[in-house]
C-alpha cells in the first residue's frame, strides 16, 4: 500500500521539513500492524515526492486478534495488505503526526503556507465508484485524477475492479491534505479496521473541523466513517450542524483531540529494514517487470510476491543450493497457478552477460557486489548495465565506516566470510558515480539503518535511474 505525496514548491526539500522525515534517509516505523516505511524517491531543486509504504501484517493480524477463532479463508485471503485502508490513516496519525497537527518547530511559518501538493494513492478501493471520488474531493478543491485497474489485466472480460489509482492535487497546506486523506481514504474504503465508538466520532469531528460540516457529501462521509451505527451517526451530523452555525471553530472552544505520537522507533531487525528500503524503491519506480540479482534465499523475493504491482518476478542467483532453499522456502510447489506464473527462479551468474535478464523495469542488487572479485567488478557494470539495462537498479552494500559500531566484530574484519571487500560511503558513492556517467544512469544515495552521527549508517543504498 503506497502513497506518495509530491510538491513543486521551491525550495522543494521543504517538504522533509514539513514532514520531519530527513529526504536522505530510509526510516521504517513498528505499527501495530506491520511496518511503515518512508522514503524519498524523487529529490530534485524543482521537485520532491515522498513515499509512505505500509507492510500490512494480515496472517499476524488474524492470528493476534483472534486466538481462539477457527480458519477464516477471508480475513487471510483479502486486500488488505496492498489497498489503502483506514490502516493508511493510522500511518498517517502515527507517522506523520506533527505534519497532521500542523507542526514544525525550526520553521512555522511553513506549516500555514499552501503550497502546491499532489498525493496519489496507488489502490484505492472506491466503494461507489468514481463518481463518488469526484464528489467527495472537487467541492474540497481538489483536481482528481482517477484510473480503474482491472479485476485482472490478464483477463479483461472480467471487467474493472473496485480498484483506483488515484491522484489529488491542490495547493494548500500539507497538514490539510494529511487531514482529508486520513478522515476519506477509510471512506471510500468503507471498511473500517477496528471498533467504531466513541473515540471514533471524536476523531472525525476533530479532523473534519472547518470542511466537513460544509461538504455536500457530509452525511454520506459520516455514515461511512462511522460505519453505519445510526446513534453515533446522529449524534456526529448534530453536532457537524452546530459547527455550521457557530462558524469555524470547535463549538466549546475546546482544542481538537489529536493521538499522541508514539515513541516510534523500535528496534527492527537491519535485515528487514534493507528488504523494506529496495521494496519501496521498486514500488515507487512503477515496475511491473524486476530481477532480484544474487537473490540468496528469497527474502526479497518473498515480499514482492506479496505486492501485485510486480507482475513478473525473476530471482536469480549463481548458487544452485541457495535456489533450492529460496524454492522451499517460497513454497513454489504449493503456489496457484496465477501466483507461479509471476515467479521464476534461474540460475545464472552476474559475470556473464544473460539474455534473460533484458526486458525488465527495474533489478535489485541486494548485498551481492561484496561478493564479487573486485577485478571482475567491470564484467558484473557491463553485464547489468550496458547489456541488462534496466529502467531503474537498487543496490545495497555494506557501509564499512559503520563496523566500528559492533563491538563483537573484530577492527578490520569484514561483516561476512565470504566479503571480498567493505565499501567506506566515499567508496561506494566514487564507484557508483562513475559506473552511473558511464552508462548514462543517474544515482541517488540512502542510508539504511540507524545512523551514526560520524560513521553514517550500517548499509548504504543507491538507486540508479536511466531516463527514458
Ligand atoms: N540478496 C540476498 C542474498 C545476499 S548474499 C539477500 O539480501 O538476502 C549474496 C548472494 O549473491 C548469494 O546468494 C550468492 O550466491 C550470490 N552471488 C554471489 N556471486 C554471484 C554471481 N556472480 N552471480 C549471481 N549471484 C551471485
Amino acid at each position: 500500500m503506497l502513497l506518495t505525496i509530491s510538491t513543486t514548491h521551491r525550495p522543494a526539500a521543504d517538504l522533509g521539513r514539513l514532514l520531519h522525515k530527513h529526504p536522505e534517509r530510509f526510516q521504517t516505523f513498528e505499527l501495530s500492524f506491520g511496518k511503515a516505511h518512508v522514503y524519498y524517491p524523487e529529490v530534485t531543486a524543482e521537485r520532491c515526492s515522498a513515499c509512505l509504504l505500509l507492510e500490512v501484517d494480515s496472517v499476524g493480524l488474524v492470528r493476534n486478534r483472534n486466538p481462539d477463532q477457527g480458519f477464516v479463508l477471508a480475513q487471510y485471503v483479502n486486500d488488505r495488505p496492498y489497498a489503502a485502508s483506514s490502516f493508511l490513516s493510522v500511518a498517517i496519525a502515527q507517522v506523520f503526526g506533527s505534519a497532521l497537527q500542523g507542526r514544525c518547530k525550526d520553521r512555522p511559518e511553513l506549516v500555514t503556507t499552501a503550497i502546491p501538493l499532489a498525493a496519489r494513492v496507488d489502490v484505492l478501493p472506491v466503494r461507489g465508484g468514481e463518481q463518488f471520488l469526484h464528489r467527495v474531493f472537487e467541492p474540497l478543491g481538489y483536481q482528481v485524477e482517477a484510473a480503474r485497474a482491472p479485476l485482472d489485466e490478464r483477463f479483461p472480460e472480467w471487467g474493472a475492479s473496485p480498484y483506483f489509482a488515484v491522484t489529488v492535487r491542490k495547493t494548500t497546506t500539507l497538514s490539510e491534505l494529511l487531514t482529508h486523506l486520513y478522515v476519506l481514504v477509510p471512506v471510500f474504503d468503507n471498511c473500517k479496521h477496528y471498533w467504531v465508538g466513541d473515540a471514533e466520532m471524536e476523531k472525525l469531528l476533530a479532523r473534519g473541523e472547518g470542511w466537513l460540516a460544509s461538504h455536500p457529501e457530509k452525511e454520506e462521509i459520516t455514515r461511512r466513517y462511522l460505519r453505519y451505527q445510526p446513534s453515533l451517526i446522529r449524534m456526529s451530523l448534530a453536532r457537524l450542524v452546530e459547527e455550521e452555525e457557530e462558524g469555524a471553530g470547535t463549538a466549546d472552544g475546546e482544542q481538537p483531540t489529536v493521538e499522541p505520537e508514539l515513541g516510534l522507533e523500535q528496534p527492527i531487525s537491519l535485515n528487514e529494514q534493507r528488504v523494506g528500503a529496495v521494496l519501496a524503491a521498486l514500488r515507487a519506480s512503477g515496475a511491473r517487470r524486476v530481477l532480484d540479482l544474487g537473490c540468496g534465499e528469497g527474502k526479497l523475493l518473498r515480499e514482492l510476491m506479496r505486492d501485485r504491482q510486480f507482475e513478473q518476478i525473476v530471482g536469480m542467483d549463481v548458487s544452485i543450493r541457495t535456489l533450492e532453499i529460496a524454492q522451499r522456502r517460497l513454497k513454489v510447489d504449493r503456489l496457484s497457478p496465477a501466483q507461479a506464473n509471476r515467479l521464476e527462479l534461474i540460475h545464472g551468474s552476474l559475470m556473464y552477460r544473460d539474455r534473460r535478464l533484458e526486458g525488465f523495469d527495474a533489478a535489485a542488487v541486494v548485498e551481492v557486489v561484496e561478493h564479487l572479485d573486485p577485478p571482475r567488478l567491470s564484467a558484473f557494470e557491463r553485464v547489468l548495465f550496458e547489456f541488462a539495462k534496466p529502467r531503474v537498479v537498487v543496490l545495497t552494500t555494506p557501509n564499512r565506516e559503520y563496523n566500528a559500531c559492533w563491538d563483537t566484530l573484530p577492527a578490520g574484519s569484514f561483516r561476512h566470510p565470504d566479503h571480498r571487500f567493505e565499501w567506506t560511503r566515499g567508496e561506494f558513492q566514487d564507484w557508483a558515480s562513475g559506473l552511473a556517467d558511464r552508462f548514462g544512469y543517474a544515482v541517488r544515495f540512502l542510508a539504511v539503518g540507524p545512523e551514526h552521527p560520524d560513521l553514517g549508517s550500517p548499509t548504504q543504498l543507491g538507486v540508479f535511474t536511466r531516463p527514458s
